[in-house]
């Protein structure tokens, strides 16, 4: 095996593929073979004596307990810590020393230093050179993906995060919409397209409900339903059946605490023991807020006991609180709602609708989604803003001479100038003696052909639900 690494490094000869031709090949003597499935495990073995001749003094680096921890590795990427200036200035002399005793180059463009503050600039003194080159001192840095500030504040995180997330939320909408596909399908899309990018790392950072991030969900939402931006977001997301993003996120939260408990890593389990002690004395920290996040929704006891708890079981209690507390304040949300004053009769219950699924013609859905919705162009709704702008008492149907107020209920099963077509598309039931009850029901039913027909009847009216918005 040996032999055959060290032959490998001896003889093998590279070159390089650039629009499927090749180079000459070429011989090279410094790093690693590129792409080369053992080089990771070999530079961490090259690597493996750096940590020792960096902690040259006992209580160098951030102590904890019997710990104490000088550095941090992942692949190439390398943090020193230090408690203060001299400290890091030391150690990076160290590391200077070990390059140059094995022939290794830090690439200073790269290396920046962060000094972790509560507020206000660097000070005179906090300066640091690499074999007399100066580093570069930076607000905030990207490590392993995720942006840390240097007041320890993930807000930049979470702007480059809604950037990202955004940005593949396009993406997937283009594709979408080139694709055609069915909405009950589009949840998981974008759980797996965006979601992942916008919750990145939300263990560490997740504890916000964050309108910003939520945002492009609901964009997506919207979007998807062929509805207005400023359709009310609780029906959104009734019509998808689809939870904000925090719970995710708070979920996640949990099944890392539940690591943190069990870990073997002593590292961690140091780590958590006294951010714990820190947090009972009062400072502000990740486990602090875990504490907060657990007593906002009634689980203080859980904390108070959580060497004791089944955690896989709490995982599964805990994701079901949130999704209750959720729903519990969307249906409050939607029982005073002025815009939607049927939808707590037509969606009863927080699930995906089905005609969605129902209706494939993307047009005749969205003509039904937005009288669901309240985003259409009727009176009621047109007559709320703008040059439009009329007392509600007197929006009256514009068709008709009732003087009744033309919405959603007048539209579909009142108005007289619409009998002939009404006949045609709506069954009798629902015509003859119409009442709201006859009216929720006709737009809760799961019948196809009722819900195909009244598409139906909406767009041959359309020029009254889409002309005005
Ligand atoms: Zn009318």
């Amino acid at each position: 095996m040996l032999r055959i690494v060290r032959s490998m490094y001896k003889t093998v000869k590279s070159c390089v593929r650039h629009c499927g031709s090749y180079s000459e090949f070429f011989e090279y003597s410094i790093g690693l073979r590129q792409g080369e499935t053992i080089s990771p495990l070999m530079f961490s073995l090259f690597m493996e004596d750096l940590e020792l001749s960096l902690q040259d003094h006992v209580g160098m680096g951030l102590e904890l307990d019997e710990l104490s921890i000088v550095l941090l590795l992942f692949a190439d990427d390398m943090v020193l810590i230090g408690k203060t200036p001299e400290e890091l200035q030391h150690s990076i002399d160290l590391l200077h020393e070990y390059c140059g005793k094995w022939g290794m180059e830090v690439n200073t463009k790269k290396t920046k230093i962060v000094v972790f503050r509560k507020r206000g600039p660097v000070l005179q003194n906090e300066k640091w050179t690499y074999n007399e080159h100066n580093i570069e001192i930076v607000n905030d840095f990207v490590y392993l993906g995720i942006v840390f500030n240097y007041t320890g504040s993930f807000v930049v995180n979470n702007q480059t995060l809604s950037g990202k997330g955004l940005k593949a939320m396009n993406i997937l909408l283009r594709n979408v919409r080139k694709n055609d596909i069915p909405p009950k399908y589009l949840g998981q899309l974008f759980d797996a397209f965006v979601s992942s990018t916008l919750n990145y790392a939300c263990e560490v950072w997740g504890f916000s409900k964050s309108k910003e991030l939520e945002r492009i969900h609901l964009k997506f939402l919207k979007a998807v339903l062929g509805v207005k931006t400023s359709t009310s977001n609780a029906g959104v997301y009734g019509e998808m059946g689809r939870y904000p993003l925090y719970i995710q996120r708070y979920v996640r939260i949990i099944k890392y605490w539940g690591k943190l408990l069990n870990t073997d890593n002593c590292i961690m389990k140091e780590l958590y023991i006294s951010s714990v002690n820190d947090a009972n004395n009062g400072k502000h920290n990740w486990t602090s807020r875990l504490k907060s996040l657990l007593y906002s929704f009634g689980f203080g006891n859980t904390w108070e006991n959580q060497l004791t708890i089944n955690h896989q079981l709490f995982v599964i209690i805990f994701r079901q609180r949130l999704i209750d507390c959720f729903v519990q304040k969307w249906k409050g949300d939607i029982e005073v709602s002025t815009v939607m004053p049927f939808y707590k009769f037509i969606q009863p219950e927080f699930i995906f609708s089905n005609y969605l699924s129902i209706v494939r013609n993307v047009y005749l859905r969205k003509c039904l989604t937005r009288i669901r919705l309240g985003t259409h162009g009727l009176r009621v709704e047109t007559g709320r803003y703008g040059r439009n702008r009329i007392e509600r008492n007197q929006r009256y149907c514009p068709l008709c001479e009732t003087q009744d107020i033309e919405d959603s209920y007048h539209f579909i099963i009142v108005c007289p100038a619409l009998t002939q077509i009404r006949n045609k598309y709506i069954a009798r039931y629902y015509r003859v003696r119409p009442s709201v009850f006859k009216f929720t029901s006709l737009l809760a039913t799961c019948n196809r052909k009722t819900i195909l027909n009244l598409c139906k009847y909406l767009t041959l009216n359309n020029i009254y639900l889409i002309n005005h918005t």
